[in-house]
């Protein structure tokens, strides 16, 4: 491609609205531009870059047995109300009725789709496993699109649904997903890591997440991770040991009202009553739902908001305001107690649990109760874990520490169960004549996300360094001087020579000073830069450069194609 004929409007200055480095890249080196909040559009280089993850996607799909197919961004409505999804994906999806009111929804996902695809036509475990997956684009209207196309409300997903008749079966068609998916990142340049993750409103039995590790602002995820290894989990469902030292007494004591003025806080409190945070529980008013619960958790501890929701079983789960906690407590904000609110559900983990004689507020202005205790001074609804995990914490399995990293989820995968299968009448005769609900699961890639992912990581001060898997060209091609007619001339013979070998090339044919097209090279990055000039040709030769490296080659003109095979052989290898 010759620059002059393609579309790419480098920018020399940073963007202000572009806070990640990957962004930023994206924006100065003419791949993307934003339409609105969370939506873009994919220029002539991004639309290179995306074809060549989604081939590499679609090889290692189609070499785990997964069958492309497309499926529609718009859906009835109707379909996502069976699943109850239509309730639970609240403000993220978009909605929209059609001119016979027919009430439409965007896809963000497309398990709705493809179940009802297969329900009724697939009918026996003879057609059974089967993998069905697209390269498609989804909405979703996210409450904070950021980062560019990391978090955008309009992306595009690599999607995949396996239907399986029994568990083993589906163990093997899971693992050929998780497989693919470390061949996909491998591929695209990235180390990911797998952890355990939240189902969401997914749904299904568990699930995991392909982690980009970054120790940059990119990463929106806290994982947990064992130094021992044996644990990585995203830090909304890590579980952990607690090894804080905690003195449980034996006695029951009995319930005492003091005043504490001026003490609101953990710490206040902690200073004010002389008592360890341990001995101290924090309850937290929270509104699920629009109905008050209270969330009762260690005092040096923190609530696990994903944990909790899904203890609750509810679609929204907000903080309550200090008036609701006025309204509900009949305190302020700091006082609020479980002894009193036994109308609302009351949610306990179990380090509180275990405690006894602790302290709580009373529900009254600058008043705690001391030596309150779980079952004899209220009722809990639910004692289980919704504590959030911290770097120090104990690992679950093993005798490690945890410790908090930050990624970027680039793809996850389901273990959906029969939810699908059972709401939208995807049953299949086993071999033995009985109907079942078909085992599903769900797999997404990121697209759009992955190749800024993947900028993250390869890029300097001048600009990105693509890895040669995802690059729009490997060559850059570059006459210093287009007013010269030899540069002209070597130029073009090298253009067609590398062309006719079927060498990706951007051939910069613009009139503009060297300065400017070395600086636009290495803002969009392409592994290797072919330069002419005078010095060069003095000796018959051009230069040869990788964007990696600082080292320039001369190569005899006419030994230009094997010279750049060799280099992009030995770059693919890094
Ligand atoms: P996240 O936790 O980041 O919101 P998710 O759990 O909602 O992701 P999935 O619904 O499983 O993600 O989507 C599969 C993949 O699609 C993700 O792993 C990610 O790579 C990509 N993805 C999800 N949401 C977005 C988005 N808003 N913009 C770009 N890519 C996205
Ligand atoms: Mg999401």
């Amino acid at each position: 491609m010759r620059w002059s004929k393609t579309y790419i409007p480098t920018l020399r200055q940073n963007q202000s609205d572009a806070e990640l480095i990957s962004h930023q890249l994206l924006l100065r080196g003419g791949y993307i531009r934003k339409l609105a909040s969370g939506v873009y559009l994919y220029l002539p280089l991004m639309q290179r870059v995306i074809s060549k993850f989604s081939q590499i996607v679609r090889e290692e799909m189609n070499r785990a047995g997964a069958l492309e197919v497309t499926m529609s961004v718009l859906c009835p409505a109707e379909l996502w109300q069976r699943t109850g999804r239509y309730i639970s994906a609240g403000k993220e999806q978009m909605r929209m009725k059609d001119r016979h009111d027919h009430e439409m929804v965007l896809c963000g996902t497309h398990e709705e789709s493809v179940t009802s695809l297969i329900s009724g036509e697939v009918k026996s475990y003879r057609q059974l496993p089967l993998n069905l997956y697209q390269i498609q684009v989804k909405f979703r209207d996210e409450i904070r699109p950021r980062f560019g196309l990391m978090r955008g409300r309009e992306f595009i997903m690599k999607d995949a649904y396996t239907f399986d008749a029994d568990e083993e079966s589906f163990a093997r068609s899971y693992q050929a997903m998780v497989d693919a998916y470390f061949a996909i990142f491998k591929r695209a340049g990235l180390d990911v890591i797998k952890v355990e993750s939240d189902t969401g409103t997914m749904g299904g039995k568990a699930a995991h997440e392909f982690m980009f590790l970054v120790d940059t602002n990119a990463g929106e995820e806290t994982i947990m991770i064992s130094d021992d290894g044996s644990y990585a989990a995203n830090a909304e469902k890590a579980e952990f040991r607690d090894l804080a030292d905690v003195q449980i007494d034996a006695e029951l004591q009995d319930m005492e009202t003091v005043d504490t003025p001026g003490a609101a806080t953990i710490e206040e409190v902690t200073a004010f009553l002389k008592v360890d945070a341990t001995r101290l529980v924090k309850t937290l008013l929270y509104m699920a739902d629009d109905k008050p619960m209270a969330a009762m958790v260690r005092g040096d501890r923190d609530v696990n908001e994903i944990k909790l929701k899904n203890a609750l079983g509810c679609v929204d789960l907000e903080m309550a305001t200090p008036e609701q906690i006025l309204r509900y407590t009949g305190a302020p904000v700091g006082f609020t107690g479980p002894v009193g609110l036994e109308d609302m559900t009351i949610i306990v983990d179990p380090l509180v649990g275990e405690l006894r004689n602790f302290v709580v507020g009373a529900n009254e202005n600058e008043k705690h109760i001391l030596n309150t205790n779980v079952h004899r001074d209220f009722k809990p609804s639910q004692v289980t874990d919704i504590t959030l995990a911290v770097e120090g914490d104990g690992s679950p399995v093993g005798n490690g520490r945890l410790l908090a990293k930050s990624g970027i989820e680039v793809g996850n995968t389901f273990m959906l169960g029969t939810k699908y299968s059972e709401a939208l009448g995807a049953t299949f005769l086993d071999a033995s004549g009985e109907e079942k609900p078909i085992i599903m699961g769900s797999y997404g890639v990121g697209i759009t996300r992955t190749p800024q992912a993947v900028l993250e990581k390869y890029h300097d001060d001048k600009g990105i360094i693509w890895p040669v898997s995802m690059a729009p060209y490997l060559v850059a091609l570059i006459p210093l001087n287009m007013e010269k007619e030899e540069h002209v001339t070597v130029a073009e013979k090298t253009y067609a020579a590398l062309r006719e070998t079927g060498i990706e090339v951007l051939y910069d044919d613009r009139t503009e000073r060297a300065g400017v097209k070395f600086n636009d090279a290495d803002l969009v990055g392409l592994p290797i830069r072919i330069t002419i000039g005078d010095k060069s040709l003095k000796e018959g030769c051009v230069e040869l450069k990788a964007r990696s490296e600082p080292g320039v080659e001369l190569i005899p003109a006419d030994d230009i194609i094997p010279a750049v095979e060799k280099m992009a052989q030995r770059l693919k290898q890094q």
